[in-house]
Order: structure tokens, then sequence, then C-alpha cells
């Protein structure tokens, strides 16, 4: 029977935690490697509906995108939410893994299938790892397009691609779109990273009013597809890839989380 040790192996192969960010928390985060791990169910967020989820389906392990804990607590009660998940899952002998920005960055994570699914070519690192030499190796995605296309008709394919009726955009709707930064989640900060590249525009999942104020005053596009969007489908090739490669596993994605946010 295989284990979150297993797992824990595989996960490290797909999306190596040396790929994450600094200020990030990745990896096993709870439980023993030692844990049987038969059914894994992988999520964007460790929420009370993911985690009502995983004690019904009764998952063995939670690989969530994003870590839970994130921060360093000084304790665990039923106080705080985040203690309160923890401490279901704990009682019932879940464990949890998280590769975040790993995953962002993996050479085939996030990041990569965003800029593939938006059909760019010359793929690579929109910020390089330090002291690597692999020019795809890094955070974020930058590649150019086939064919240059309007700022809107661009939005229209992101939209398409992530299966989304709605999204934010900043720019001329016919701004020309040739070369394109991609960065999943709350991507704000490689603004400056798009602009030094001379990016025409960035992709990325949420940013601040004043990250907006400048793309608009660099001529920079934004296409702002909502935090969840521009992370959540990758959860699904996850689940497939522990599949193919843990033999004994039973894996699926959350099919009860959502985008918190709704357009009204
Ligand atoms: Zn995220």
């Amino acid at each position: 029977m295989p284990t979150i040790g297993d797992i824990v192996e595989r996960l490290e192969q797909f999306a190596p935690t040396a790929l994450a960010e600094d200020w990030d928390n990745v990896g096993l985060l709870v439980g023993d490697i030692s844990w049987p791990a038969r059914r894994v169910m992988t999520c964007l967020t460790v929420t009370p509906t993911t985690v009502h989820e995983a004690l019904q389906r009764k998952a063995d392990l939670i690989v969530t995108h994003h870590p839970l804990p994130f921060r360093a607590l000084k304790s665990i009660t039923t106080e705080t939410t985040a203690g309160k998940l923890l401490l279901n899952l704990i009682a019932a002998q879940i464990g949890v893994y998280s590769p975040h920005t790993a995953f962002d960055s993996a050479p085939t994570g996030i990041n990569q299938h965003l800029a593939i699914g938006l059909g760019l070519r010359e793929i690579v690192a929109l910020v390089r790892a330090p002291g690597s030499t692999e020019p795809d190796v890094g955070a974020g995605r930058m590649g150019i397009l086939a064919e240059e296309y309007s700022l809107q008709e661009m939005a229209r394919r992101v939209k398409n691609f992530l299966g989304i009726d709605s999204l934010h955009i900043v720019g001329d709707d016919q701004l020309q779109i040739s070369r394109v930064a991609i960065a999943c989640g709350s991507g704000g900060s490689f603004l400056p990273a798009a602009i030094a590249e001379e990016c025409d525009c960035l992709v990325t999942g949420e940013t601040n009013l004043h990250t907006c104020l400048e793309a608009e005053a660099r001529s920079l596009g934004l296409i702002l597809t909502g935090h969840f969007a521009s992370e959540r489908f990758a959860l699904l090739s996850l689940a497939e890839y522990l599949s193919e490669q843990v033999s004994g596993l039973e894996t699926w994605t959350s099919t009860t989380e959502s985008d918190p946010l709704r357009a009204v």
C-alpha cells in the first residue's frame, strides 16, 4: 500500500521544493510519511468545504496548492479557522502537502501550462532562478505569440482556455500583443519584470489598483483572470499525474470547492 512518503517523493520530483520562493511554506505540512495513503484529493485551498469533502470521501492526504499552515502558529485551537481545520484533519489522520510556488515554477507547473495553453512560443522564465543557467527555470513565464493579437482578442483567448465568462483588463482594447508575461495567482509583483522584459501584456490572477495604474502608465496590458481561475485548472492534471505515478492510488480533484468571488 502506498504511503504518504511515496507520494511526497513523486511530488518532490514533479515540483522540487527548492524551486519555491523563500517566503513560502511548502512540502509535507501535516502528517507522517509512514501513514498509509490510498486516497488523495487535490484542491486549490484547504477550507471548511474541502476539509468536509476530504472527511466524507475518506482522503488520506490532501495535496493543496495553497499551504496550510502558511505562517508559523503559536497555538492550534478552535479559536481560529486554520486551527479548526488542522484539528479536524489531524483527528482523522489526513495529511496535508503543499507544493505552492514550487508548482507555479516547475518545468511542467502552472505557469508553463498557462504559457502553452495560451499559445506562447519560445517560453522562458520571467524571473530566472538565482544561480540557474537554465532559461526556463524560475518564476513566471514569458513567450511570444505566433501572431499579434489585440488585447481584446488576447483576453478572449484567456477566457476560452480557462473556461471563464469574464475577467478584468487594463489597457486599450486595441493594444497589440506579441510578447506575453504570465504569473499565476497574485502576480502584481511581476509587473516590473514584465516591463523590463518589454512584454506587451501580463496575464495574472489578481493585483491591486496601484499596480493596475502603473501598468496603464507604462502602456502594458494587464489581464486579470481572478486568482482562483488562474491556478485551479492545474489541480486536475496534478491528480492525474499522481494516479499515474503511484500504483494503487486513487486520486481526485475536489468537486466542492469554488471561487468565493461572484460577479453579480
Ligand atoms: Zn494562489
